[in-house]
Formats: structure tokens, C-alpha cells, sequence
């Protein structure tokens, strides 16, 4: 196992691990699963993307560090391989029901514009492919993906 093409994690301590050891592949995707609190999200947040955040927040000014989010070393013997991560957790944003990976990473508007420019047969521009908008949104949910009553009171 060559050790470049992995993130080699020794003696990890956080949380409620327990001298934990793991080479995790690199440029795969890889699934940690396993029954509430056995510690999926103390390797994965609390150890790797913290650790990540860590040290590409080092690379910033003194200035700059100190209006960036602060985060924990965590308790661990070791740590090669990191490269910089993007955290997306399974936390709300703070966006509306219309928020999603895409509208929020600002990915969303290229991918639509993409969409309107090589789809075949031609949809329409790229307002066609937003669900924001009233030419490319469900008649039926305006977008929100979810079904919605109405009571007409008639008196
Ligand atoms: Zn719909």
C-alpha cells in the first residue's frame, strides 16, 4: 500500500475513540457508516476536515487567522496525507427549502447555464433549468419538491 494514495491516521483519540489506526484511499469515494455514536463523525469531522481546516488556516496571516473559525487539534498521534477538504455536512445551512449543495456552492448557476448551452434538443436558456424560476420550476410544488394543500374557503 503506497503511503501518498492514503491518509494514514494513527492513535486517534478524539472523542470517544480509543487508539484508533486507519489508511483511508485517497481520490475514492469512501463511506463511513456504523450505528449512532460509534464515531463516524469524530474521524470524519472532528478529526479529518478539522484537521484540514487547521492547517490551511495556518497558511493565512495572523491577521486573516484571526477572523477564520478556530478549530480543535485533535487528539491524535498522527496524521500524513491531509490535502484540503470541503466540509459539506448534513447541517442546514441556514438556506430556504430551495437550498441546496449546488445552490450554495454557487455550482448551480454554471450547471444550469452548461444545461441551456449543450443540451440536445435545444430546453431554452438557462432560467429553464432553475426550479427558482418560473420557467423551469414544478407547476405543481413551485420547486420545493414537496406537495402542498390548499383549502379554499369559500364562505
Ligand atoms: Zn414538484
Amino acid at each position: 500500500m503506497s503511503s501518498q494514495e492514503h491518509i494514514i491516521i494513527r492513535g486517534l483519540r478524539q472523542n470517544n475513540l480509543k487508539n484508533v489506526s486507519l489508511d483511508i484511499p485517497k481520490g475514492k469515494i469512501v463511506v463511513f457508516t456504523g450505528v449512532s455514536g460509534s464515531g463516524k463523525s469524530s474521524i470524519v469531522f472532528d478529526t479529518i476536515a478539522a484537521e484540514s481546516q487547521r492547517q490551511m488556516n495556518e497558511t493565512y496571516t495572523a491577521f486573516m487567522r484571526g477572523r477564520l473559525p478556530k478549530y480543535e487539534k485533535p487528539k491524535v498521534e498522527r496524521i500524513d496525507n491531509l490535502s484540503a477538504s470541503v466540509i459539506v455536512d448534513q447541517s442546514r445551512l441556514g438556506g430556504n427549502a430551495r437550498s441546496t449543495v449546488g445552490t450554495i456552492s454557487d455550482m448551480y448557476a454554471a450547471l444550469r447555464l452548461l444545461y441551456s448551452r449543450i443540451g440536445t434538443p435545444y430546453a431554452g436558456t438557462a432560467s429553464y433549468f432553475s426550479f427558482n424560476d418560473p420557467n423551469g420550476m414544478c407547476k405543481t410544488c413551485s420547486g420545493i419538491g414537496k406537495f402542498w394543500t390548499w383549502t379554499l374557503n369559500v364562505p
